[in-house]
């Protein structure tokens, strides 16, 4: 079911945001020479969007939590001398208030508030009457209905420049990323709420430089909105994030690196030939799903042989034994071995559904 929000387009005081909108800007905000020297680099590569953390939600408790209220001047400062829009992260009624106070022109609510909805209620309560920008980060866990609840409490209480910010999800098990990106959840997100532009935050997901581009090359891909990139005169020396940020330089050149392809298809004879190989797709997954059906019907036979002997469902040595041949086939037949585990794993458990009905029956 679609979401129903009441959005205005994404713009700052009449002036509309182009495609891709790119933010960048350090982590945090450490000096005022470091704030006004990284945004003056980041400026004279074209952004627009300074970001830079006032308030620092780290997980554990860390001697730097941010530099607080102090810092807001100098984004005062890169506001008034350099003409770019700020923007900051608030998880409180407090940060809200000295955020507009200091005219902070963007506020992002991050990732650790967003999984609280009374945080949120708090923050959309205090930004009653206030014709601000909200960007909202994903919840740290994979909750898609948390993160749309946040947008319903915001736009509920009149704000309607909202972005999703994509950052990404925590996970026990390490990986190649920082956070999981899980594409499939703002993919969903886009599809519950077309309007909503989605803007990706690579550095959170990626927590090293050298995943960024193709990170922010798919993002772009997926036509999700734009960029929020870390970005810091001396990464190296960073106070927080410092393995993910970016120098301006380098900034600028994964900017310039980036193919932005079209969404709408304007050209007819493209069109036709996008429906040819989405018809021949079509035909391979209905394939599929007779496949499904027959590939089901054969569980529910072997259920009612298992019944009928008394064994168990779950054979742990079968299931084991299946997904490693899998794994092998898939590698010869050039296809993910993550992908492979997803649709076993899903094929699996309906088989187990349909084998624990046949059981019940
Ligand atoms: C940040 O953007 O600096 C930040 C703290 O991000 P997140 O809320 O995504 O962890
Ligand atoms: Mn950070």
């Amino acid at each position: 079911m679609k979401v129903s929000l009441k959005l205005d387009k994404f713009e700052f005081k009449g002036v509309p945001v182009e495609r891709p909108l790119i933010m960048a800007g350090p982590c945090s905000a450490e000096t005022e020479e470091q704030v006004m020297e990284t945004a003056r680099e980041i400026k004279n590569h074209g952004v627009q969007i300074f970001r830079a953390g006032i308030w620092k939600p780290r997980t554990r408790p860390s001697p730097f939590e941010g530099v607080g209220k102090e810092g807001l001047p100098w984004l005062k400062r890169v506001k008034e001398e350099l003409g770019m829009y700020t923007a900051t992260e608030v998880a409180n009624v407090k940060h809200v208030y000295d955020a507009l106070k200091a005219g902070i022109d963007i506020i992002w609510i991050g990732a650790r508030t967003t999984a609280n909805p009374f945080a949120v209620q708090e923050i959309a309560d205090a930004l009653k009457g206030v014709d601000v920008p909200v960007m909202v980060k994903n919840p740290v866990s994979p909750d898609l209905e948390l993160w749309i609840g946040a947008f319903e409490r915001l736009n509920s209480a009149g704000i309607t420049k909202l972005a999703a910010i994509h950052r990404g999800f925590s996970q026990y098990n390490k990986t190649l990323y920082r956070n999981n990106p899980q594409w499939e959840i703002p993919i969903e997100l886009k599809r519950l709420i077309p309007d909503l532009p989605i803007i990706t935050d690579p550095s959170h997901i990626c927590g090293s430089r050298d995943l960024l581009y193709e990170i922010s090359q798919k993002a772009m891909d997926l036509d999700f909105y734009g960029l929020i990139i870390e970005t810091h005169c001396n990464p190296d020396k960073a106070w927080s994030d410092a393995q993910q940020q970016l120098t301006p330089d380098n900034l600028n050149k994964l900017i310039h690196k980036l193919v932005l392809r079209s969404a709408a298809v304007q050209n007819n004879t493209i069109l036709s030939t996008l429906e040819e190989y989405r018809h021949e797709i079509d035909k391979y997954d209905d394939k599929i799903m007779d496949i499904f059906e027959h590939r089901m019907a054969i569980s529910r036979k072997i259920g009612e042989y298992k019944k009928k002997n008394n064994i168990t469902i779950l054979q742990t040595s079968r299931w084991d034994e299946i997904i490693r041949t899998k794994i092998e086939q898939a590698a010869k037949k050039g296809l993910g071995e993550e992908f492979i585990i997803k649709i076993f794993r899903a094929i699996h458990e309906e088989s187990i559904n349909h084998q624990t009905k046949v059981m019940n029956e």
